[in-house]
């Protein structure tokens, strides 16, 4: 069913009785009928938006709904600003504990993209948000059984190292519906739940919209604003690195959340160059 369709067709409607009501008393009848038409139109409009919102959550962000991916990158455009609408959250689990949090993590040299909650296996994960299932999976080295949802306030929240998962995809939940069973499958020591906040599949730190201590949101809306693109700047000490002795690219790259490929072009090197320490490599 296309909204804008509908959309078309009922102001279409509108259109034509104002216009039958005008005949007589132009300005006595079509103020009234405005009004009314206005009043149906926006309610069916509501109606219409609403079951929109379940089958297609966040359309006019997303270029697609698709299983085939947890997270794509290609192919989308973060806007410049997003009120994320946070009411009528659930807490993914009544646990407070965190056990890690989101960001770079130099002694395994990788980004941590979610924050961990500890949990007990078998304890009920919920779902964070009225929305649809977007993908199901299993991954041995990394996210165990996971579930992603995309909701109507543009997040996708992804749920990882569950024992058991109790959704499909394109199923639609409700905030707080179980989608989900504790665990420690996949990459994990100890059982935890991984929990993901993702914005058309940028990670964004689940912190930011979720206090997991005081089982709340962090507000009724969360603005979120793209950081401005960096650039290099010598001034700026995070825009560049200066290589130590025993680097290599690959290295530098985990530690820097950068890509070799990235540091070769940026740089005019290839895999192949002897870095010497001392050595100022452009990150940006
Ligand atoms: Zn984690």
């Amino acid at each position: 069913m296309n909204i804008r369709i509908i959309r078309h067709a009922v102001l279409a409607v509108a259109v034509v009785l104002t216009v039958q009501a005008s005949g007589q008393d132009v300005l006595a009848a079509q103020a009234p009928m405005d009004r009314q038409m206005a009043k149906i139109d926006s309610v069916v409009l509501d109606r219409l938006l609403k079951i929109e919102d379940y089958e297609y959550p966040a359309q006019d962000l997303y270029p697609e709904w698709s299983n085939e991916y947890a997270h794509k990158y290609t192919n989308v455009v973060i806007p410049d600003s997003l009120l994320i609408d946070l009411t009528g959250f659930c807490m993914p689990t009544e646990n407070t504990k965190i056990t890690d949090i989101f960001g770079y993590r130099p002694r395994r040299r990788r980004m941590h993209y979610g924050l961990d909650v500890k949990v007990q296996r078998g304890d009920t994960i919920r779902a964070a948000f009225d929305g649809k299932v977007r993908y199901v999976s299993y991954q041995r080295r990394g996210y165990g059984n996971y579930v992603v949802i995309r909701h109507p306030n543009g997040l996708e929240t992804l749920y990882a190292h569950l024992t058991k998962k109790m959704v499909d995809e394109n199923e639609v939940v409700k905030a707080g519906d179980p989608i989900g069973l504790g665990g420690n499958t996949g990459r994990s020591t100890g059982t935890h739940l991984h929990f993901e906040t993702r914005l058309l599949g940028k990670a964004l730190n689940p912190a930011l919209f979720f206090d997991f201590p005081n089982q709340d949101v962090t507000g009724d809306t969360y603005l979120y604003t793209k950081p401005k693109k960096k650039v290099y700047d010598p001034s700026d000490p995070d825009t560049y690195y200066k290589v130590r002795s025993g680097d290599s690219l690959g290295r530098i790259a985990a530690r820097k959340g950068t890509t070799v490929k990235n540091l070769c072009k940026l740089n005019g090197i290839t895999t192949k160059t002897i870095l010497r320490p001392g050595q100022v490599l452009r990150l940006y």
